[in-house]
């Protein structure tokens, strides 16, 4: 049996071509799949039997279903654990922000980046996750939404769960090409945002597949020295190289970089590092965010006081690179990466 959740309207219509159907059949199948909510096809009432039948005895509808939710005690935040076929878990979050509701996804189970602070690593990367798995994340969330409001839907998507998008890039170009049609979210490129450690090929191609989503760059240090310390894959591609590709992304596609830094207490807080990353940005359309590290199990990093968390975003914003301080959402249920899904892991060994 081949699931076929996940697939575009053409990939649909080549699989049920030897059925002898007309090829809006593959669009009506679609619309049940990503817009009605079908996880069979006993519903679709507009197909007839004998077809309803040929596709329930060839294919199926493969939608996660809920392991585990927990909702921040401020209600802004819910994170949701799903699990599929094969026993694999990935954690996606929906966070209700004024402006809309935001949705994080992973994409991939677990992670190989090593980010010694991140706790989505500490147990490697299980697999990667198709195109399919990455939309029933989203439309998991944007369905449980629609319980409470039936205007309600997700509005923003970060791919910043679990996982380093340009290490499974052809699924991920995949997704957000999927989500984008007008038969399933229809969401605008621009309400989506890429967040990588930072491979520098990959962040060349996305360049150049002319759709134009926000990147975000887990910088992380002002320099190589501290940058090997945190994050193994600086020894491939090094901060001078990686601030060039995020030049050129923002060249290329007119969208403004956005530059992750954790803030580590000691590590990567001072003054000097502030200026060295003014330095290095300036000049560049980008803003840096600036996020007080969340202690993760195994790891001992610690949060720098909020004096020296607005000190480091001052000394940025002076020098005319436009800095934030992230609003933090849902801390008391865990909500950074990783965290949920190790829990699960965790309790299963
Ligand atoms: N692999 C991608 C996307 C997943 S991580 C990337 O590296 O960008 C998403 C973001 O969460 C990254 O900026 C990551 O560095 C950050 N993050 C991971 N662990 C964290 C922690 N303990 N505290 C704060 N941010 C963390």
């Amino acid at each position: 049996m081949e699931n076929i959740f996940g697939l575009s309207i053409n990939d649909i219509s080549n699989l049920i071509a030897p059925f002898d159907v007309p090829r809006f059949r593959a669009k009506q199948i679609a619309e049940w799949m990503y817009r009605k909510g079908a996880s069979s096809f006993d519903g679709m009432t507009n197909l007839s039997k004998d077809l309803r039948k040929k596709l329930s005895d060839n294919f199926f509808i493969g939608r996660p279903s809920l392991i585990d939710k927990w909702d921040s005690s401020d209600d802004e935040t819910t994170k949701f654990l799903l699990g599929f076929k094969d026993g694999v878990a990935v954690e996606c979050v929906l966070m209700r922000h004024d402006y809309g509701n935001s949705v994080c996804i992973s994409t991939q189970a677990g992670c190989s980046m090593g980010c010694r602070f991140c706790a989505s690593t500490i147990h490697g990367v299980e697999r990667d996750l198709l195109a399919g798995e990455m939309l029933s994340e989203v439309m998991y969330i944007d369905e449980y939404l629609k319980t409470t409001d039936e205007k309600a839907k997700v509005d923003t998507l970060v791919l910043m769960g679990s996982g380093e998008p340009m290490m499974n890039y052809d699924n991920v170009i995949s997704f957000m090409r999927l989500i984008h049609e007008p038969y399933t979210l229809n969401m605008s490129y621009r309400s989506m945002t890429v967040s990588t450690a930072g491979i520098i090929d990959k962040i060349d191609s996305l360049a150049n597949e002319d759709i134009p989503v926000s990147l975000a760059i887990s910088l992380h240090a002002p320099n190589d020295d501290i940058r090997d310390l945190i994050m193994p894959v600086n020894k491939k591609y090094g901060v001078d190289d990686l601030i060039a590709a995020g030049k050129r992304y923002g060249d290329k596609t007119k969208r403004r970089v956005t530059y992750e830094y954790i803030l580590i207490a000691g590590l990567n807080d001072s003054d000097d590092n502030a200026k060295e990353l003014a330095k290095r940005l300036r000049g560049q359309l980008a803003s840096v965010n600036l996020i007080p590290v969340n202690s993760v199990m195994k790891s001992d990093f610690q949060r720098p006081s909020k004096d020296r968390v607005n000190k480091f975003c001052a000394i940025l914003n002076e020098r005319h690179v436009a800095a934030t301080v992230r609003r933090e959402m849902g801390s008391d249920i865990a909500a950074a990466c990783g965290q949920l899904r190790n829990r699960h892991i965790d309790c299963k060994s």
